[in-house]
């Protein structure tokens, strides 16, 4: 039996895991059930236990200050003054910046680093897979939005690093997607994915030749996704809070959370109905000494919600136009649309879509598992080394060196297919230096202090000369995956220094190590207790089996024919292996039964 590998879509509020199985990809479902894992943890106030999705949200019914969600928008870039103003804008938990200047969250009195919250999701999803399996599952895929750039992809590989998942590659989100909606077969042409899930929105123009993709463009929003279509109705059902309770509401997290929850709720039903009843009682119950809580029913109807949202359309459209224009492609020239992420089930999106690229969106695949089984279809290529879907990706950012004048000179433009290696040759700024700093920036203004720094290369040991004499070329690799290999040269004396940027601070190595051990220990855990709940429930699946075996044989007694003969066989055979399994505690060969029999018995992922 080959090592099993999975696909991971780490998304910003739900994550999934889905893996390719006798060559269909299927999402592998949560233990707790359900196939989509919300990306929100929480740690319990007097044990500080982990909780991670479901029921970290429940946690946070009751423990606000005890659970975050979201924080994929802050993963892997730096802490600063800027960033904690964002976050106050769109999260109550508190930001904090680590040791090195990464970013952390506060939860239940403890300073949790950004890359451990996102190891705790990745972790749970390591969990189901291998309850899946019955066995241990380390190699996977995960997916980044396409405007990741370097440090929020090392932070993701951190994070995995620390839930002990062996990334085969990083891969963008919609990139992952066309692969899921199966571009490869067949189709030549130009795709667009529209990405608007609940925290980011990424749009994509991918052309596909002969199972190559290449993406031409890309272009986003990383702040707007469902969650900012939550918050407009927040906003209305605040609005319609007396003036002398609503601050005292706003100042009570839970009443905040309670309405928020009413209102992604609500959001949801007005993809299926005209109009639905949003009703939150106990508001600014939790402010002490305030005064009585008030309580809210209202109904929002669909019409008044596209009206309430249409900022938020506007910005998406604007984001369209921008890759269009980028692609250089008119609207019409798409010659198919895909749809990505569980907000595009909203009919207002894809009346949109539909009008401005003038076709019907595809939607075959249900859109917010389209990134995690594009992801296991590429682990699963990966793995058997089939290169049936070359990947080729674009640079998200552009990349250069600082040079005099606090300018920047690209090397890598924006877009550039990767990977890629680009060089140019530098001077020293004055005469007589034995030193030279190459700074290196990442971002699309031609001023430094526009960018984004990420590191610079240091060159000794210059003969001093004039600076005609001492030509320093500088060469730019970048990898498929967006990782930034800088090397300078001097050659006049062919000394060369090396440098992997990192563009963001990494976790000192103790606290990594330390919250390894940490994920490992919880894993251990949580895996013995799986097994046990696993041999339990593997033991009724059998007895149901049984139920069915009995159900077939008398059908083949009454209408018989080979096929009523050959059913009844194949599931005595499936029932007796099973048994064996069990009996052997071969916990793999349970699984695999137990996936063969909930197919069967229709309860199948
Ligand atoms: P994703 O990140 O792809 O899981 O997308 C999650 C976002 O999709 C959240 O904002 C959800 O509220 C939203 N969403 C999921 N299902 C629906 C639905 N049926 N109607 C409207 N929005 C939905």
């Amino acid at each position: 039996m080959s090592e099993p590998v999975i696909g991971i879509d780490l998304g910003t509020t739900n994550s999934a895991v889905a893996t390719v199985e006798e060559g269909r990809p299927r999402v592998v479902p949560s233990r707790v059930g359900g196939r989509l894992t919300p990306s929100t943890v929480g740690l319990a106030p007097k044990t500080g236990d982990r909780v991670v999705g479901v029921k970290a949200q429940e946690l946070a019914e009751v423990h606000p200050e005890c659970v975050a969600w979201a924080t994929k928008r802050f993963l892997g870039r730096r802490f600063t003054p800027e960033l904690v103003q964002e976050a106050k804008g769109v999260v109550p938990y508190a930001l904090a910046g680590g040791p090195t200047g990464d970013v952390r969250v506060k939860l239940a009195g403890r300073t949790v680093p950004l890359t451990q919250v996102s190891a705790m999701v990745l972790g749970e999803l390591k969990l189901d897979a291998e309850a899946y399996y019955g066995r241990p599952v380390n190699k996977c895929v995960i997916t980044v939005p396409a405007n990741f750039d370097d440090g929020q992809r090392q932070a993701t590989r951190e994070a995995a690093s620390i839930a002990g998942l062996d990334v085969l590659r990083l891969i963008n989100e919609p990139t992952a997607a066309a692969l899921a909606y199966g571009l490869s077969r067949g189709f030549q042409g130009h795709a667009l994915v529209f990405d608007l899930g609940g925290g980011t929105f990424d749009v994509t123009v991918l052309e596909v030749t002969d199972g190559v993709y290449e993406v031409k463009a890309t272009g986003g929003d990383p702040v707007l996704g469902g969650e900012d279509f939550d918050q407009r109705i927040v906003e209305w059902l605040l609005a319609q809070v007396e003036d002398d309770a609503r601050e005292v509401v706003r100042r009570d997290s839970l009443s905040m959370r309670r309405l928020k929850v009413a209102a992604e709720q609500a959001k949801k039903e007005l993809t299926e109905y005209e109009e639905t009843l949003i009703s939150v009682g106990g508001l600014g119950d939790n402010v002490r000494g305030s005064r009585k809580p008030v309580g809210l029913e209202t109904v929002l109807t669909r019409a008044f919600f596209e009206q309430l949202s249409d900022p938020r359309y506007r910005r998406c459209l604007e984001v369209c136009e921008a890759v269009m224009k980028e692609a250089r492609m008119a609207p019409g020239a798409v010659d198919t649309v895909l749809l990505v992420g569980g907000m595009t089930r909203v009919p207002l999106v894809r009346r949109l879509v539909a009008d401005f690229f003038g076709r019907q969106p595809s939607s075959e695949v249900n859109p917010d598992e389209a990134v995690a089984l594009g992801a296991a279809i590429h682990a699963d290529e990966l793995a058997r080394q089939s290169g049936a879907a070359l990947l080729l990706d674009v640079a998200g950012h552009s990349l250069g060196v600082g040079v005099m004048g606090g300018r920047v000179k690209r090397l890598i433009v924006r877009n550039s297919s990767v990977p890629v290696l680009a060089k140019d040759i530098f001077y020293p700024g004055r005469h007589g230096q034995t030193e030279a700093r190459i700074p290196v920036y990442q971002g699309e203004s031609d001023l430094q202090d526009e960018n984004h720094k990420l590191g610079e290369v240091v060159l000794h040991d210059l003969k001093g000369a004039a600076r005609g004499d001492t030509p320093l070329e500088v060469t730019f690799e970048l990898s498929s995956e967006g990782t930034l290999s800088v090397r300078a040269t001097d050659l006049s004396t062919g000394l060369a220094e090396a440098v992997r940027l990192e563009a963001r601070p990494h976790l000192p190595g103790l606290e990594a190590d330390r919250l390894s051990q940490e994920q490992a220990n919880y894993a251990k855990k949580q895996a013995q207790e799986d097994a046990k709940r696993s041999e339990e429930s593997f033991r009724k699946l059998l007895e149901r089996g049984d139920k069915l075996a009995r159900l077939l044989q008398q059908s083949a007694q009454e209408n018989p024919s080979a096929e009523a003969d050959a059913a009844v066989a194949n599931l005595g055979a499936l029932l007796e292996t099973g048994r064996g399994a069990l009996e052997a505690k071969d916990t793999a060969a349970c699984a695999q039964v137990a996936r063969q029999l909930n197919q069967l018995l229709g309860a199948g992922a």
